[in-house]
């Protein structure tokens, strides 16, 4: 590393602290980067800036968003009443990438995990109950993982939507036990939301 520049350090240094990128690759994209033309990389350098200045999660589903409402908020064409609870934004963005789902989305921010100190009360379950009556919510579908957290907040919800006028259902079927829908293939996913099932 000492033969390189301080300025083309620092970059490496920077690159390989993002995942899945090791000192090898952090060097390649730094030489990449540093033969690109200075428009590009002033483009490269503004996009991740107006990420972090930009982005924040959609007021209704907590989604990310450039704006108050996030994209699947906003789309008409979406099921209004039908909706997918998720973990993490990384979740959502997996049931979409299979393209089973056409309705809305509430991620709840984690999973119950009372080792690690989170409650109900650190994830988005009150904020889940309040959209029931505001968005008119009919069936709400639980994709939480299906590792001991995700169950058992599926669970959790499930008892707490019981006795309120909507349905709930969960995806299982085809999701392997202890799965991170963050890697399960898109065709098992679109298969496991079709097949859910009633808790
Ligand atoms: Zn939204």
């Amino acid at each position: 590393m000492d033969y390189y520049p301080v300025s083309i350090k620092n970059l490496i240094r920077s690159l390989a602290r993002l995942p899945g990128i090791g000192q090898k690759t952090a060097e390649r994209l730094a030489m990449y980067i540093l033969q690109q033309s200075a428009e590009d990389a002033h483009q490269l350098a503004r996009h991740i800036v107006e990420l972090k200045k930009r982005m924040r999660l959609c007021e209704r589903c907590f989604a990310l968003s450039d704006d108050r409402l996030c994209r699947i908020c906003s789309d008409p064409s979406r099921e209004n009443g039908l909706v997918c609870v998720v973990e993490q934004p990384a979740d959502l963005a997996s049931i979409e990438k299979s393209g089973a789902f056409k309705g809305r989305y509430h991620v709840l921010g984690g999973v119950l995990s009372p080792m690690d100190g989170i409650g109900p009360d650190d994830i988005r379950i009150s904020e889940l109950i309040d959209r029931i009556e505001r968005d008119a919510i009919r069936e709400i579908i639980l994709a939480t993982g299906t590792n001991v957290e995700g169950e058992s907040t599926a669970a959790y919800i499930a008892g707490i939507l019981a006795p309120l006028p909507v349905t709930v259902s969960r995806i299982a079927s085809g999701v392997p036990m202890g799965g991170d829908l963050k890697y399960v293939d898109q065709v098992t996913l679109k298969r496991a939301m079709e097949s859910r099932h009633g808790i």
